[in-house]
């Protein structure tokens, strides 16, 4: 261990123990929230970082108390070396997850388990097979729909992430609710948030305290159960009595949950965030390339961390395209 100390610690006393690692830019889906739709400008190969950069940066913040790694993209399981990149992390003591779409889950069920992974998360924004094609672009619905079913079957832990919009699928949320009454999973109602590219707009956002109203509409007091938040959990969660599954909001926009961030994300190219709202981003990849130590420049991103939203701590700033459009758009940060 070297002589850096606490430089998982910001000025704010948060501890950053959550890594998340985005493997790839390249993506399976097109979803119009997530992408622009003239597309993105790829990094090139030679910019992103190889499996042993990723278990080499990934090291370094294990040996510095990161217990947690999720893994993102784009789509992770569209990188032709996962299952090395699974194999090598599994080796550090973490708990290894990821995000998928889950388009093509059902070929890696075997090299995640085998790699101890044992949750993951999945999106789907629409239980309808029209509206899934309208916001992906893509005719996918039918294998996403059916791998949640088998992730289940074989025994993983699994959410599903849906970003609500209004007019779009705010109208499912009871449906999805409905989706956790005989499946063990746990639905994950996202509001949308403002990336560079993706026409974020208030008023397309549902909010929380909406989403709690269909609720409230549909289901009666004694019937809906508020439960126990985890440490450091993103989410607001709740359960219909009586359900196998669960439901929660994650209320970024709205209610954020940054006096409890534990979070850094490390873009596919090596760029730490430490903040999915700041558009700023420290070189790992090129630091670790020129033989240098990467935990000084570790240091000092966390300890540039704003304690509210990458300093957006009002709704008013947080609708000033200015301040969000030098953000990568979510494609390339990895959610
Ligand atoms: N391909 C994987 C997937 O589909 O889950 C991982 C990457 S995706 C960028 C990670 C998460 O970010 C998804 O759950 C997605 O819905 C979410 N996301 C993308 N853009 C978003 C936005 N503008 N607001 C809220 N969530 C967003």
């Amino acid at each position: 261990m070297s002589d850096y100390k606490n430089i998982l610690q910001d000025t704010h006393g948060r501890d950053h123990a959550y890594l998340r690692i985005s493997l790839t830019e390249r993506c399976n889906l097109r979803c119009t929230y997530c992408m622009p739709s003239d597309g993105v400008q790829l990094s090139p190969k030679s910019h992103l970082m190889t499996y042993e950069e990723i278990y080499e940066i990934a090291k370094t913040f294990v040996d510095h108390g990161v217990t947690k790694i999720r893994l993102t993209g784009g789509e992770p399981l569209v990188r032709k070396d996962i299952p090395v990149i699974l194999e090598k992390l599994a080796t550090l003591p973490v708990e290894l997850s990821i995000t998928s779409n889950a388009v093509i889950i059902d070929r890696f069920i075997d090299v995640l388990k085998a790699n101890g992974v044992n949750k993951i998360n999945v999106s789907l924004d629409s239980l309808d097979e029209g509206k899934f094609k309208h916001i992906t672009r893509r005719h996918e619905f039918k294998k996403v729909y059916d791998n949640i079913l088998l992730l289940v079957k074989a025994g993983f832990t699994v959410k599903v992430n849906a970003v609500l919009m209004k007019g779009f699928n705010d109208n499912e949320i009871i449906d999805f609710i409905n989706f956790t009454k005989d499946l063990p999973v746990s639905v994950r109602f996202i509001e949308f948030m403002p990336f560079d590219g993706n026409k974020w707009d208030m008023n397309k956002m549902v909010s929380y305290a909406e989403v709690m109203t269909y609720v409230n509409e549909t289901f009666s007091a004694d019937k809906i159960e508020r439960l126990q938040d985890a440490p450091n959990d993103t989410s607001k969660n709740y359960k219909i009595k009586g359900y196998k599954g669960s439901f929660a909001i994650i209320s970024s926009v709205t209610n954020p949950f940054c006096d409890s961030c534990n979070r850094l994300r490390l873009t596919a190219n090596g760029q730490l965030k430490n903040c999915l709202f700041s558009s700023g981003e420290s070189d790992l990849l090129s630091t670790l390339r020129a033989g240098k130590s990467i935990e000084p420049v570790i240091q000092k991103a966390v300890r540039s961390k704003f304690k509210v939203r990458g300093g957006m701590d009002t709704l008013k700033k947080l609708q000033e395209p200015k301040l969000h459009n030098n953000n990568r758009s979510m494609i390339t940060i990895g959610g």
